[in-house]
């Protein structure tokens, strides 16, 4: 009965005269690990950037943790919010992109301490012991004073999700977080997000790693042109989809 942290209602997005999210409908309850795939192009990334309101929706409505996404009512009128109070809502939640977006001239740890003390306002030192314990849960506590560009693509994203997490986030996203690395780094960045999974972290990502969905995900959904086509227990939807495009997708990424 646990209740939905994040949840969009008949959420729509245009770009121009193109409709990229057609009323999607997503709920992810506390401790749920859901992922979504689909063909490129079909509105993943989009979807994840309306949740912190990096994109305006065109219609519907964003709620994490019970708080509308970017707008408040007033009377009948929705009014967006001022950037700080957008700053504020983006604070609690934590996203992680493809390209892993370190800052190049701070070192690791001083990639952690950033958000927190410029955005919220914390003490240098009380961050710092938080960051150190989060470099040590990705493994990465060797690694402090080193820059972004000293380490592999597959450090540089545990980096990332750990800047992330410093900022205590109550939901993370991720964009394809592991299709930017090569093959070989991709095994590393999965474990890292199994751990915080098994942590209790309520997660959204976007993947093609189907083995990562099958194993760790508690819902699977399966996007196609804008919507949502299919959901369900990963395992279910893998082995015995509901609809062909959802088998037809399968077939070409297992
Ligand atoms: P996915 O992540 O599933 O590959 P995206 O959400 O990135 O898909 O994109 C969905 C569609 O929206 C694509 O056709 C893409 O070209 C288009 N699109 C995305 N962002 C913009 C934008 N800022 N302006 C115009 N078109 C965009
Ligand atoms: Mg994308």
């Amino acid at each position: 009965m646990s209740t939905a942290l994040i949840q969009l209602s008949n959420v729509r997005k245009s770009f121009g005269s193109l409709e990229v999210l057609r009323g999607v409908d997503l709920q992810v309850r506390a401790g749920e690990v859901c992922c979504v795939i689909g063909p490129s192009g079909c509105g993943k990334s989009t979807l994840l950037r309306c949740i912190n309101h990096l994109e305006r929706v065109d219609a519907g409505e964003v709620l994490v943790d019970g708080q509308r996404i970017g707008y408040r009512r007033i009377g009948n009128r929705l009014v967006e919010l001022p950037e700080r109070e957008i700053a504020k809502q983006r604070a609690e939640i934590g996203m992680v992109f493809q390209r892993f977006n370190l800052f190049p001239h701070l070192t690791v740890l001083e990639n952690l301490l950033e958000a927190p003390t410029r955005v919220r306002g914390e003490p240098r030192e009380q961050v710092r012991e938080r960051a150190r314990q989060l470099l040590d849960r990705v493994g990465l506590a060797a690694k402090e004073d080193a820059y972004p560009a000293q380490l592999s693509g597959g450090q540089q994203q545990r980096v990332a999700i750990a800047r992330a997490l410093a900022m205590r986030p109550k939901v993370m996203l991720f964009d394809e977080p592991t299709s930017a690395l090569d093959p070989e780094l991709v095994g590393d960045v999965l474990a890292t997000m199994r751990d915080l999974a098994a942590d209790g972290m309520t997660m959204l990502v976007v993947t093609h790693e189907i083995g990562f969905a099958r194993e760790v995900a508690n819902t699977l959904v399966f996007m196609a042109d804008g919507d949502i086509v299919e959901r369900g227990d990963p395992r279910r939807v893998i082995a015995e989809p509901e609809h062909e495009r959802t088998r037809a997708f399968l077939s070409k990424v297992l």
